[in-house]
């Protein structure tokens, strides 16, 4: 995968979707900020597919600042931080420039509905993540109240763990567990309401925090929301007429659900993926950019 090069600044690093970089500067051995640019490139099946979705980077990079906004917990934005260096003009509607954070390894997932890998869990046991829920539900029901429900966040190449509260105030402590839980109860709960008055489900999410090491005084529980936020990338959204229509595409969420269904009727999962037909890539910016305009306002 190349990645381009960023004047004034260095790559240390790439994921599936994002690159990472930070200040190209000799005298500054612990960096503190830290440019993260969302590319175009869409994974399914844990394949990065060709070709990219040209557009996507920009509009999951808008859909964040926009949460990020009308989120009311510090955030880990930097923009136009006179001791960074600028944005570079090629990549800055899909970059945020950030303060570079102490990150806990705690994926911090809170699910509003039952569904996916919570699921599975569910059929399996009861439970998810030790919290034991009703018999009798089926995929999509939505829950009660939302749950909490982290996973470790495993060193790279390893997949993610879900785990439970306990486990998680034992990799961080018992404050940081606590206000890991609470806050991101709390932006959940927010956020759905602010989605549903626009006709979205959010189903469930995933927020990252780090704190910041270099803020006198500051402790591990003092947290800082990192990472990207409430896209589609880190949530599912349901259409909430479709929802309630019920049917097979009840669930279709605002995401790659489009990719995923041509992938599995085109390819067997062996070997590499095959390229994507225009047609698709089409259909799957326009439902990236009809959740942005849903949940902005902007249609
Ligand atoms: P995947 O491709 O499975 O998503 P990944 O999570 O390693 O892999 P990215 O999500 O693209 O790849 O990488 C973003 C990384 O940057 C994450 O590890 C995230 O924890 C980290 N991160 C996000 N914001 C900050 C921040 N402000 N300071 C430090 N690290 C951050
Ligand atoms: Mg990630």
């Amino acid at each position: 995968m190349s990645t381009r090069a960023l004047p004034g600044w260095r790559h240390i690093y790439s994921g599936k979707v994002r690159d990472l970089y930070v200040p190209d500067r000799a005298d500054e051995r612990e960096p503190r900020h830290l440019l993260v640019v969302a590319s175009d490139r869409i994974s399914a099946f844990d394949h990065i597919l060709e070709p990219p979705i040209a557009g996507k980077g920009a509009v999951l990079t808008a859909l964040s600042r926009w949460w990020f906004d009308r989120i009311d917990v510090p955030n880990h934005l930097a923009d136009a931080d006179p001791a960074a260096p600028p944005v570079p003009d090629e990549v800055r509607d899909r970059a945020m420039l950030t303060r570079r954070l102490d990150m806990h390894p705690i994926e911090c997932v809170v699910r509003g509905a039952l569904t996916g890998s919570g699921y599975a869990e569910y059929v399996r046991t009861g439970a998810v993540c030790g919290i034991e829920l009703p018999a009798g539900l089926n995929d999509g029901d939505l829950l009660d109240e939302p749950i909490y429900t982290p996973a470790y966040k495993a060193p790279l190449g390893e997949h993610d763990e879900n785990i439970t509260f306990e486990r998680s105030a034992e990799l961080v402590g018992q404050a940081t567990a606590a206000a890991l839980r609470d806050t991101s109860l709390r932006i959940f709960s927010a956020a759905r309401e602010l989605a549903a008055a626009r006709g979205v489900i959010l189903a469930d999410t995933k927020f990252e925090f780090g704190w910041d090491a270099a803020v006198a005084g500051s402790a591990p529980a003092d947290l800082v929301l990192a990472d990207e936020v409430l896209t589609s990338d880190s949530s599912r959204y349901w259409d909430a007429e479709g929802y309630a229509v019920g049917g097979p595409d009840r669930l279709a969420s605002f995401d790659k659900q489009i990719v995923r269904n041509w992938l599995s009727a085109n390819w067997d999962r062996a070997g590499e993926p095959p390229v994507l037909p225009a047609d698709i890539v089409e259909r799957t910016l326009g439902r990236y950019r009809e959740l942005y305009d849903r949940l902005t306002g902007a249609a």
